[in-house]
């Protein structure tokens, strides 16, 4: 079996989450059957582990594909319907959790790494939305991958060469990701975070897991059948 992501430190998860905010814990099914990321053991734990330091958890909803926007637009609807909540823990890759922060006009922190698509993921994109890098930033840049996002990959933007919102490699096509980061912090609130410590990365954390590693070498030689 191939991993996509893996749970992030708990400490590290919930550090940053109030003792105040009530959770949505939004899981992403579509990748589970290979991945294992919507499994109901993990999802128990990551219920306790909230109310054990004081969340409330308003549900724990279960979607297939994370990634694709409508189904998010139709399942948060619902569940805010249902029950308020101030936050969303999104169980999926980082894909999933910008689908989700793009959705919910509200805080959303991301509750694993992704370290490997594995090859694939569920929604056929047009973009690079994720790097697959291991150690996601998402909490800091209000759901904008800064990987992705800035043409250079920048953890902290913007580089200065931006023009009326326009990325400086690029200006026709391509909007400065550290503008729009920006803008969603300004929007949504976090602001505080652009003049925090700058964003460093432990780069051990991108380190696939051991059987994509083993998997890959046994494609590269043969042993394993392809279509
Ligand atoms: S920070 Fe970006 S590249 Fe890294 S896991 Fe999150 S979405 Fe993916
Ligand atoms: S202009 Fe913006 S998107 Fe382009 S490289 Fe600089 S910070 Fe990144």
């Amino acid at each position: 079996m191939m991993m996509i992501s893996r749970l992030k430190p708990l400490e590290e998860m919930f550090g940053r989450l109030k003792s105040s905010e009530s959770l949505l814990l939004l899981a992403c099914n579509g990748c589970a059957e290979s991945f294992g990321s919507a499994e109901p053991g993990q999802l128990n734990l990551l219920k306790s582990e909230a109310e054990q330091r004081g969340h409330h958890v308003a549900d724990v909803v279960t979607i297939e594909f994370l990634c694709e926007e409508v189904l998010v637009r139709h399942w948060l609807r619902k569940a805010r319907s249902k029950e308020s909540f101030d936050a969303v823990l999104a169980v999926c890759c980082g894909v999933g959790a910008q689908v989700v922060a793009k959705v919910s006009q509200g805080a959303v922190y991301p509750a694993c790494d992704t370290v490997s698509m594995g090859g694939r993921f569920g929604q056929p994109w047009g973009a690079e939305l994720c790097k697959e890098c291991g150690e996601c930033l998402l909490p800091y840049t209000g759901g904008i991958c800064p990987l992705t996002a800035c043409s250079k990959g920048l953890l902290n933007g913007p580089c200065g060469g931006s023009q009326d919102g326009r990325c400086e490699f690029r200006p026709e096509s391509r909007e400065c990701g550290w503008q729009k980061i920006y803008r969603r912090l300004e929007e949504r609130g976090g602001k505080e975070l652009l003049v925090g410590p700058p964003l460093i990365k432990d780069h051990s954390r991108n380190e696939p897991p051991e059987e994509l590693v083993v998997f890959k070498t046994q494609l590269l030689e043969g042993q394993v059948e392809t279509l």
